[in-house]
Protein backbone atom coordinates (compact mmCIF):
# COMPACT_ATOMS: atom_id res chain seq x y z
CA UNK A 1 0.00 0.00 0.00
CA UNK A 2 1.34 3.47 -0.79
CA UNK A 3 1.33 6.31 1.71
CA UNK A 4 -1.37 8.33 -0.04
CA UNK A 5 -3.41 5.13 0.25
CA UNK A 6 -2.60 4.44 3.22
CA UNK A 7 -4.17 7.80 4.68
CA UNK A 8 -7.43 7.31 3.02
CA UNK A 9 -7.71 3.55 5.04
CA UNK A 10 -6.95 5.38 8.44
CA UNK A 11 -9.14 7.61 7.62
CA UNK A 12 -12.04 5.20 6.70
CA UNK A 13 -10.89 3.06 9.60
CA UNK A 14 -11.54 6.26 12.17
CA UNK A 15 -15.00 6.56 10.74
CA UNK A 16 -15.94 3.54 11.11
CA UNK A 17 -14.77 2.98 14.38
CA UNK A 18 -16.42 6.28 15.56
CA UNK A 19 -19.65 4.76 13.66
CA UNK A 20 -19.38 1.06 15.38
CA UNK A 21 -18.92 2.97 18.83
CA UNK A 22 -22.46 4.01 18.82
CA UNK A 23 -23.99 0.58 17.60
CA UNK A 24 -22.21 -1.70 19.43
CA UNK A 25 -21.83 -1.97 22.90
CA UNK A 26 -18.73 -1.64 24.99
CA UNK A 27 -18.41 -5.49 25.21
CA UNK A 28 -19.22 -6.06 21.50
CA UNK A 29 -16.76 -3.37 20.38
CA UNK A 30 -14.17 -4.60 22.18
CA UNK A 31 -14.32 -7.45 21.20
CA UNK A 32 -14.64 -6.47 17.59
CA UNK A 33 -11.24 -4.56 17.71
CA UNK A 34 -10.48 -8.33 18.85
CA UNK A 35 -11.77 -10.04 15.73
CA UNK A 36 -10.24 -7.29 13.51
CA UNK A 37 -6.48 -7.14 14.94
CA UNK A 38 -6.51 -11.24 15.29
CA UNK A 39 -7.82 -10.90 11.52
CA UNK A 40 -4.91 -8.59 10.84
CA UNK A 41 -2.75 -10.88 11.99
CA UNK A 42 -4.13 -13.94 10.34
CA UNK A 43 -3.75 -12.21 7.24
CA UNK A 44 -0.14 -11.25 7.82
CA UNK A 45 0.53 -15.29 8.82
CA UNK A 46 -1.22 -16.19 5.20
CA UNK A 47 -0.07 -13.27 3.20
CA UNK A 48 -3.34 -12.04 2.35
CA UNK A 49 -4.74 -8.43 2.14
CA UNK A 50 -4.47 -7.27 5.74
CA UNK A 51 -6.58 -4.29 5.42
CA UNK A 52 -9.13 -6.35 4.03
CA UNK A 53 -9.33 -8.46 7.29
CA UNK A 54 -8.95 -5.91 9.67
CA UNK A 55 -12.19 -3.64 8.13
CA UNK A 56 -14.13 -7.52 7.46
CA UNK A 57 -13.11 -7.84 11.46
CA UNK A 58 -14.20 -4.17 12.25
CA UNK A 59 -17.49 -4.94 10.63
CA UNK A 60 -18.40 -8.68 11.15
CA UNK A 61 -20.34 -8.04 14.22
CA UNK A 62 -22.15 -4.63 13.15
CA UNK A 63 -25.49 -6.02 13.25
CA UNK A 64 -25.21 -7.84 16.51
CA UNK A 65 -26.74 -5.49 19.00
CA UNK A 66 -30.10 -4.76 17.74
CA UNK A 67 -32.61 -5.86 19.61
CA UNK A 68 -33.71 -9.33 17.82
CA UNK A 69 -37.26 -8.52 16.75
CA UNK A 70 -36.00 -5.58 14.98
CA UNK A 71 -33.43 -7.93 13.34
CA UNK A 72 -36.85 -9.78 11.58
CA UNK A 73 -38.26 -6.46 10.76
CA UNK A 74 -34.89 -5.29 9.36
CA UNK A 75 -34.48 -7.81 7.11
CA UNK A 76 -38.23 -7.72 5.91
CA UNK A 77 -37.53 -3.98 5.52
CA UNK A 78 -34.23 -5.07 3.10
CA UNK A 79 -35.82 -8.08 1.21
CA UNK A 80 -33.47 -10.42 2.94
CA UNK A 81 -35.01 -13.94 3.39
CA UNK A 82 -35.47 -15.69 6.58
CA UNK A 83 -34.77 -19.39 6.56
CA UNK A 84 -36.95 -21.12 9.27
CA UNK A 85 -34.05 -21.83 11.33
CA UNK A 86 -33.17 -17.96 11.58
CA UNK A 87 -37.03 -17.35 12.10
CA UNK A 88 -36.46 -19.44 15.81
CA UNK A 89 -33.19 -18.14 16.19
CA UNK A 90 -33.25 -14.46 15.02
CA UNK A 91 -29.35 -14.03 16.52
CA UNK A 92 -28.57 -15.62 13.71
CA UNK A 93 -29.35 -12.97 11.32
CA UNK A 94 -26.63 -10.51 12.33
CA UNK A 95 -24.40 -12.17 9.78
CA UNK A 96 -26.86 -11.49 7.11
CA UNK A 97 -28.18 -8.07 8.28
CA UNK A 98 -24.46 -7.48 8.85
CA UNK A 99 -22.81 -8.05 5.35
CA UNK A 100 -26.04 -6.59 3.91
CA UNK A 101 -25.13 -2.93 6.23
CA UNK A 102 -21.63 -3.29 5.65
CA UNK A 103 -22.89 -2.98 1.42
CA UNK A 104 -25.67 -0.44 2.34
CA UNK A 105 -24.82 1.77 5.35
CA UNK A 106 -21.31 1.25 5.27
CA UNK A 107 -20.00 1.60 1.67
CA UNK A 108 -18.13 -1.31 1.36
CA UNK A 109 -17.50 -2.30 -2.14
CA UNK A 110 -15.82 -5.48 -1.66
CA UNK A 111 -17.11 -8.97 -1.95
CA UNK A 112 -14.96 -10.81 -0.68
CA UNK A 113 -15.53 -8.79 2.80
CA UNK A 114 -19.07 -8.95 2.62
CA UNK A 115 -19.24 -12.62 1.84
CA UNK A 116 -17.08 -13.04 4.92
CA UNK A 117 -19.30 -11.34 7.38
CA UNK A 118 -22.02 -13.45 5.92
CA UNK A 119 -20.55 -16.55 6.63
CA UNK A 120 -18.63 -15.65 9.83
CA UNK A 121 -20.75 -17.94 12.63
CA UNK A 122 -21.19 -20.73 10.10
CA UNK A 123 -18.65 -21.01 7.41
CA UNK A 124 -19.44 -22.41 4.22
CA UNK A 125 -17.87 -25.11 2.60
CA UNK A 126 -14.98 -24.00 0.34
CA UNK A 127 -14.61 -20.54 1.82
CA UNK A 128 -11.93 -18.16 0.63
CA UNK A 129 -8.68 -17.32 2.80
CA UNK A 130 -10.36 -14.14 4.38
CA UNK A 131 -13.83 -16.03 5.03
CA UNK A 132 -11.78 -18.37 6.55
CA UNK A 133 -9.22 -15.93 8.29
CA UNK A 134 -12.95 -14.10 10.15
CA UNK A 135 -14.32 -17.16 10.82
CA UNK A 136 -11.55 -18.13 13.16
CA UNK A 137 -10.79 -15.00 14.38
CA UNK A 138 -13.85 -14.38 15.87
CA UNK A 139 -13.42 -17.48 17.67
CA UNK A 140 -10.15 -17.42 18.90
CA UNK A 141 -9.54 -13.35 19.35
CA UNK A 142 -7.99 -12.63 22.49
CA UNK A 143 -11.41 -11.56 24.70
CA UNK A 144 -12.73 -15.20 24.29
CA UNK A 145 -12.11 -17.41 26.75
CA UNK A 146 -15.32 -19.81 27.51
CA UNK A 147 -14.84 -22.65 24.81
CA UNK A 148 -13.20 -25.71 24.76
CA UNK A 149 -9.15 -26.46 23.42
CA UNK A 150 -8.62 -22.08 22.74
CA UNK A 151 -5.08 -22.39 23.56
CA UNK A 152 -4.85 -25.77 20.86
CA UNK A 153 -7.06 -23.71 18.31
CA UNK A 154 -5.24 -20.60 18.70
CA UNK A 155 -1.83 -22.19 17.99
CA UNK A 156 -3.22 -24.08 15.28
CA UNK A 157 -5.15 -21.12 13.43
CA UNK A 158 -1.72 -19.99 12.44
CA UNK A 159 -0.31 -23.36 11.10
CA UNK A 160 -3.21 -25.20 9.44
CA UNK A 161 -5.88 -22.98 9.20
CA UNK A 162 -7.99 -25.75 7.95
CA UNK A 163 -7.35 -27.97 10.47
CA UNK A 164 -8.76 -25.40 13.29
CA UNK A 165 -11.36 -24.47 11.25
CA UNK A 166 -12.52 -28.34 11.53
CA UNK A 167 -11.97 -28.34 15.13
CA UNK A 168 -13.97 -25.07 15.56
CA UNK A 169 -17.02 -26.40 13.82
CA UNK A 170 -16.63 -29.76 15.64
CA UNK A 171 -16.52 -28.37 19.01
CA UNK A 172 -18.98 -26.15 18.27
CA UNK A 173 -21.06 -29.31 17.39
CA UNK A 174 -20.76 -30.91 20.45
CA UNK A 175 -21.26 -27.70 22.33
CA UNK A 176 -24.37 -27.15 20.45
CA UNK A 177 -25.33 -30.19 21.29
CA UNK A 178 -24.73 -30.79 24.70
CA UNK A 179 -26.66 -27.38 25.57
CA UNK A 180 -29.45 -28.86 23.32
CA UNK A 181 -29.26 -25.84 21.41
CA UNK A 182 -30.31 -25.76 17.24
CA UNK A 183 -27.76 -26.45 14.98
CA UNK A 184 -27.49 -24.74 12.25
CA UNK A 185 -27.28 -27.19 8.73
CA UNK A 186 -24.62 -24.69 7.11
CA UNK A 187 -22.34 -25.22 10.23
CA UNK A 188 -22.59 -29.24 9.93
CA UNK A 189 -21.32 -28.98 6.28
CA UNK A 190 -18.97 -26.65 7.06
CA UNK A 191 -17.72 -29.48 9.88
CA UNK A 192 -18.19 -32.16 7.06
CA UNK A 193 -16.49 -30.45 3.98
CA UNK A 194 -13.17 -29.81 6.16
CA UNK A 195 -13.49 -33.19 7.59
CA UNK A 196 -13.16 -34.64 4.32
CA UNK A 197 -10.69 -32.13 2.93
CA UNK A 198 -7.75 -32.38 6.13
CA UNK A 199 -8.25 -36.24 5.57
CA UNK A 200 -7.26 -36.08 2.23
CA UNK A 201 -4.58 -33.87 2.85
CA UNK A 202 -3.22 -35.90 5.66
CA UNK A 203 -2.87 -38.86 2.72
CA UNK A 204 -6.05 -40.18 4.13
CA UNK A 205 -4.50 -41.25 7.70
CA UNK A 206 -6.38 -39.80 10.40
FE1 LIG B 1 -21.10 -12.69 15.19
FE1 LIG C 1 -18.25 -11.89 16.62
Amino acid sequence: ICIMNMKNVKKQQSALLKKLKRKLDKERFMHTLGVAYTGASLAMNYRVDIQKAFLAGLLHDCAKCIPNKKKLSLCRECGLAVTASEDKNPFMLHAKLGAHFASHKYGIKDKEICSAILFHTTGRPRMSMLEKIIFVADYIEPGRDKAQNLEEIRTLSFWDIDAAVEKICYDTLVYLKKKKKEIDTMTRETYEYYHELNKNKNGGKP
